[in-house]
């Protein structure tokens, strides 16, 4: 019987927070494990529903099921649909949004009371997960979409006491296993989501990092789980268990463009020849900033594909609104040969592994930056907030596989208009720096694509990703074997 046992696949649920960069990485490591013939099914709500319909097509709905609770929108005071926080107009919607997130604990519970999982995985910003996995006596693992190295130098901020003081000077990181100095301090209002979001981390029986070992680095790994006595598995990069064109850009929403007019294009032009910029999904900058970025690409005399998107209510842009952010005339010199403006969605997956594409102006979101170095692209940091600016030292300072733009000003939220633009001057400034050739921007290149050799390798067969989701697949099913006796 017990070989029986070992080979029963396990139920998992897994919990997205309701934001693609959550969504969309978590459906990906959610498909690993059913591709692996475990029973997974996803909880979301129905207007993230498509995210995962989309998603999930690589793997066998045999094993892969979605199921939707209702998002409470006449409890929060939202409109019927706005359930994602990539369709906030503001602080308010977000906060609404987060609060309607919270109340899911309800009709999920009673979902899982039916019929309960063996393991929940759920997003380190559901605080309630640990108590639901409690009280159904499974464990539970967190997910928040950050690299451990992230995790483990806010850890380290939070022991110094860095999140609070009041302090505005740099400050050299203390008892991390980098030297990092650290320039902008977060809003308060950050310090104490970020000492939540630890707090559930900690609590849970592990966390599931999308990364690669190699990445975050052995160093990092290890302080993480001698500081915290916590187990973090290394998944990723979520990104690469899409191997053909059509998977990467059935990725998250509908794309604007077609694929092929996409492939057309970048297939016409010479290898990293072309500069590929986009700030995610929740970032909209002012049409100030655009203006500067739109002057600054010009004067690099790059070609480039940049993804702005739509403002929200705006759809029809008259050419008086368009030209509070784009220069006179930008179109006409650009626009076909030289360059793309993508409004609205793009499949930057598909994008990034173009062997055209030679650089990344991001905002270091998380999962942007690892799909960049997925592909070995090399980056031009831009953080807004959150953990990018984390992110980008480790894109920087630590692996070497970047340059910044200089913007060193926090956002609260995507939408809010900063005091600070950063000039065309620092844009052409980064371009030139990591496009027009030299010694730096080679070594750069070639750091950036040795990483990429590496995060391939760690989800083949034998590589470490790889190893890590067989024994953790392992490790979870001992646990359910070992109570049921
Ligand atoms: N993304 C995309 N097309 C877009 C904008 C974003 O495919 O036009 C995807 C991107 O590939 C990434 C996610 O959306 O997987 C954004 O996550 P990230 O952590 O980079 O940033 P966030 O949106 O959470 O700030």
């Amino acid at each position: 019987m017990e070989g029986v046992e070992v080979e029963r696949p396990l139920k998992l649920h897994f919990i997205p927070y309701l934001a693609p960069g959550h969504i969309i990485p978590l459906g990906d490591i959610a498909s690993l494990f059913a591709l692996r013939g475990q029973q997974v099914t996803i909880i979301t709500t129905p207007s993230n529903a498509h995210f995962f319909t989309k998603s999930l097509s690589s793997a066998d709905p045999f094993f892969l099921r979605l199921h939707t609770v209702e998002f409470p929108s006449l409890q929060v005071g939202l409109p019927d649909g706005v359930e994602c926080l990539s369709s906030t107009t503001g602080l308010d919607t977000s906060n609404k949004i987060y609060e309607g997130a919270m109340l899911l604990h309800g009709p999920i519970e009673d979902f899982m009371e039916n019929d309960p999982p063996d393991c929940i995985i759920g997003d380190a910003l559901y605080p309630w997960v640990h108590d639901l996995a409690h009280k159904l006596q499974i464990p539970s693992l967190a997910f928040n979409g950050f690299s451990l190295f992230t995790i483990s130098l806010m850890e380290s901020l939070r022991i110094s006491n860095f999140f609070h003081d009041s302090d505005s000077g740099s400050f050299v990181v203390q008892n991390f296993p980098h030297c990092i100095t650290m320039c902008s301090r977060p809003p308060k209002i950050f310090a104490g989501f970020m000492e939540m979001m630890l707090e559930t981390i900690l609590k849970s029986k592990g966390l599931i990092v999308n990364n690669f070992a190699e990445l975050d680095g052995e160093e990092c790994i290890e302080h993480y789980e001698k500081t915290t006595c916590h187990k973090a598995w290394h998944l990723g990069p979520a990104s690469l268990i899409r191997r053909t064109d059509q998977e990467k850009a059935k990725r998250g929403n509908e794309s604007v463009v077609s694929m092929h007019e996409c492939l057309n294009w970048l297939n016409s032009k010479r290898d990293d020849s072309v500069l590929y910029i986009c700030f995610g999904s929740m970032c909209f900058f002012s049409d100030k900033q655009l203006y500067e970025i739109a002057c600054g690409i010009e004067a690099s005399s790059h070609e480039f594909i940049w993804i702005v998107p739509e403002k929200k209510g705006k759809e029809d842009e008259s050419d008086e609104e368009k030209e509070k952010w784009l220069p006179k005339g930008f179109e006409e010199r650009n626009i076909g040969k030289k360059g793309l403006i993508i409004r609205g969605w793009a499949p930057q997956v598909m994008i990034l592994s173009h062997t055209a594409v030679g650089a990344f102006m991001t905002h270091c979101g998380w999962n942007s930056t690892v799909e960049a170095v997925s592909v070995g692209v090399p980056m031009i940091t831009w953080p807004v907030h959150f953990d990018q600016f984390y992110n980008e030292k480790l894109i920087t300072d630590v692996r070497g596989i970047g340059v910044e733009v200089g913007a060193t000003e926090w956002c609260l939220d995507g939408v809010e208009e900063k005091e600070k633009v950063v000039s065309r001057d620092s844009i052409e400034k980064a371009v030139t720096r990591l496009m027009n050739g030299g010694d730096e921007a080679e070594e750069i290149r070639r750091r950036a694509q040795e990483f990429g050799d590496k995060a391939r390798r760690a989800v083949e067969e034998g590589g470490s990703s790889h190893n890590n989701l067989l024994a953790l697949i392992d490790d979870l099913k001992s646990l359910r074997d070992h109570k049921a006796r």
